[in-house]
């Protein structure tokens, strides 16, 4: 299956007639083509994105409202067919797909539909000057959004959403690896009503057409979610050209486990944090810490249940963790593991294999996988795995898990378990991180602002903060008689 670009409201060739591979990584081979567009093609977007620009800018709250509701209504409308599309681009179980990836694009719609019409800017009198101030606050105009593929149509609607709602129109790039949602939206936004233009899908590799869309100089913000390091090479790229930035970036989150937790909450949603998404989600928490009257009972239970959720093909069923998303992703976790037991000499106390799928025996997938580990200055805990890798580690007092917890280069979220409010609070505090869960994993109100600190990025999304972004302040000074 070969998809296309959608530009000006409509599928169509890329420029260059170059096709890229798509695989299916729950059997490890080619199962589509994608276009490798280039400058050409973003040079074609960006014409008709400003050509709709004055129009879309000036369509009424209302209207526009409408609009992202109704592509509200059909994403929901496709939920099996975006799921299913989703979880063989991914590797995700279906039934993730299923249940979050797919019903959050559609809230992401829905929510930035109702987020435009509560949006209001401020206005300063200078009393006694007989002065008013107030601020517009007015659409940019053709802005970038570039997405990754850990949660393909999820992210890549978190940024396209607001962005529209604010009356911008866009250039975006879905990740190379899993193009396929953000393709079969085009469809959707044709029949929702979308004017031409206003939103223009374009895909193909980050170095071609992302960077493109960076460099391009009419292109005046870009919203990118991805690794530090493209997000490093984009804001060198963009820095010197002005350009707006918002960049949500990697993470190495730790989960804090206080002996005075509800033990069986926080084994239950432990597993999640640790594993969700084969462990490709920003958010996971792949440090886990323990205080240690607990340590010993919290590693056996840990394994025992890791240990008990099927690895297998993601349109199974009773599929805990499905595929990882990429052959070369699969050998870089994998020899994190290696490096573990070769260079470190830890103890893997479960998992760290390849698994081979009975009937899928070439696609991606890999054992859950927990390592104990004694030195946080070590690489496992430093660095940014991205998989199904957790380590465990002691600790003795509050300020030492904290010490641990921030520790490292990144900053994005932190899991903290305690049943004390008091050091609930003195912890969140402390934690550096832009995200911090007490009690509970990846709980999301779309109205709170969502970023991380330190290298896991600039800028927050969400809520009223990804209306700021996509728009810019004007201060207009009245003096009057
Ligand atoms: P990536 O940085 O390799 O790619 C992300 C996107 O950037 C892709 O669309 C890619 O094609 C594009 N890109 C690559 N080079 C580019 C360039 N020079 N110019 C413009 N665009 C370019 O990241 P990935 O492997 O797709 O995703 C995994 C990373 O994303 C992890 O580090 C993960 O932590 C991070 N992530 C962060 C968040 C967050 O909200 N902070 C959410 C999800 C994923």
């Amino acid at each position: 299956m070969k998809i296309q670009n959608y530009i000006n409201g409509a599928y169509q060739n890329h420029h260059s007639g170059d096709w890229m591979d798509n695989y299916d990584p729950s059997i490890g081979a080619i199962y589509g083509q994608i276009p490798n567009s280039n400058k050409e093609d973003v040079e074609e977007a960006y014409a008709f994105a400003k050509a709709a620009f004055t129009s879309w800018s000036n369509t009424t709250l209302d209207q526009r409202s409408r609009i992202l509701n109704k592509i509200a209504d059909l994403i929901e409308a496709n939920l099996d067919r975006l799921a299913e599309a989703e979880s063989r681009d991914n590797g995700k179980p279906l039934w993730l797909a299923k249940a979050v990836d797919i019903p959050r694009a559609s809230a992401n719609f829905r929510f930035f539909a109702q987020a435009i019409t509560q949006f209001s800017s401020e206005a300063h009198e200078t009393v006694g000057t007989n002065t008013m101030n107030f601020t517009l606050r007015q659409p940019i105009g053709v802005v970038g959004c570039i997405s990754p593929w850990n949660l393909p149509l999820y992210l890549f609607t978190w940024k396209v959403a607001p962005a529209i709602a604010a009356g911008n129109c866009i250039v975006a790039k879905p990740s190379e690896v899993t193009p396929m949602t953000a393709y079969l939206l085009g469809e959707i936004l044709t029949e929702a009503g979308l004017p031409p233009g206003v939103l223009n899908i374009l895909h193909g590799q980050g170095q071609s057409v992302g960077q493109a869309i960076v460099e391009h100089p009419d292109i005046k913000a870009i919203s990118f979610t991805g690794g530090t390091t493209t997000g490093a090479h984009i804001a060198r790229t963009a820095a010197p050209i002005f350009k707006k930035l918002s960049l949500e970036l990697g993470g190495k989150n730790p989960n804090l486990i206080f002996a005075d937790c509800d033990y069986g909450a926080m084994l239950k949603e432990s597993i999640r944090s640790s594993f969700a998404n084969q462990g490709q989600i920003c958010l996971c928490g792949s440090r886990i810490y323990i205080e240690r009257p607990i340590y010993e009972q919290f590693k056996e239970h840990f394994v025992q249940i890791v240990s008990k959720n099927k690895v297998g093909n993601p349109m199974d069923a009773d599929t805990k963790f499905g595929a990882l998303v990429s052959e070369s992703h699969l050998k870089k976790v994998l020899s994190y593991v290696q490096h573990a037991r070769d260079n470190e000499g830890y103890t893997v106390l479960y998992g760290g294999n390849r698994v081979t799928v009975a009937g899928s025996e070439n696609g991606y997938y890999m054992e859950p996988t927990i390592i104990e580990v004694t030195d946080n200055s070590c690489k496992l805990n430093q660095e940014e795995i991205f998989g199904p890798v957790v380590t465990l580690m002691p600790f003795d007092t509050e300020e030492e898990a904290l010490s641990l917890a921030n520790d490292v280069k990144y900053g994005l979220s932190a899991t903290v378990w305690t049943t004390d409010i008091n050091r609930a609070m003195r912890v969140s505090k402390q934690l550096e991180a832009g995200i911090v869960w007490i009690n509970t994993f990846l709980n999301r109100d779309l109205r709170t602002p969502f970023g991380g600190v330190k290298n896991s990025g600039v800028g927050r999304e969400g809520g009223l903060e990804a209306l700021r972004f996509f728009t810019e302040p004007k201060n207009v000074c009245i003096k009057y008689n």
